[in-house]
């Protein structure tokens, strides 16, 4: 796990137990189911049970450090929280997950010009089939 996460963690006053500390270590910018994150935790050694997982993510989330996204089957999917916003596609077929980054600005004004609210944020995921599923 990177200094810096540890750092805002402590800056906002919040202790990092050993099992979040666990959770950050294995998330990456890919986004991952519990089960996925729970089967990586096996592997090395941490047998924490579903219940402890969803506990600790929340609480990341809530911090800011771990986005939380809705992709296939309605599931949520874990990543770490990085700088930058931008979406996902996901394959229907393996469920292997992608950024994508859209142009951002032309997306904000096409809901602007279709709405009388003023947007403040969003959520968008894509779905369909991977390079490797396609051949
Ligand atoms: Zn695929
Ligand atoms: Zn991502
Ligand atoms: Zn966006």
């Amino acid at each position: 796990m990177s200094a810096n996460l540890q750092q805002q963690l402590q800056h906002r006053g919040h202790r990092l137990t050993k099992q979040r500390q666990a959770i950050l270590a294995i998330l990456s910018h890919t986004p991952q189911s519990v089960a996925m994150i729970r089967h990586t935790l096996h592997e090395q050694g941490f047998h924490f049970d579903k219940t402890t997982i969803y506990r600790n993510l929340h609480s990341l989330v809530q911090h800011g450090l771990v986005l939380a996204t809705k992709l296939q089957d309605d599931g949520l999917y874990y990543e770490l929280a990085s700088h930058h916003h931008h979406h996902h596609v996901q394959c229907q077929n393996c469920g292997r997950i992608e950024d994508i980054e859209l142009d951002e600005h032309a997306l904000l004004q096409n809901a602007a010009a279709h709405s009388t609210f003023a947007i403040k944020q969003h959520q968008l995921e894509f779905f369909g089939i991977c390079p490797q599923c396609q051949s």
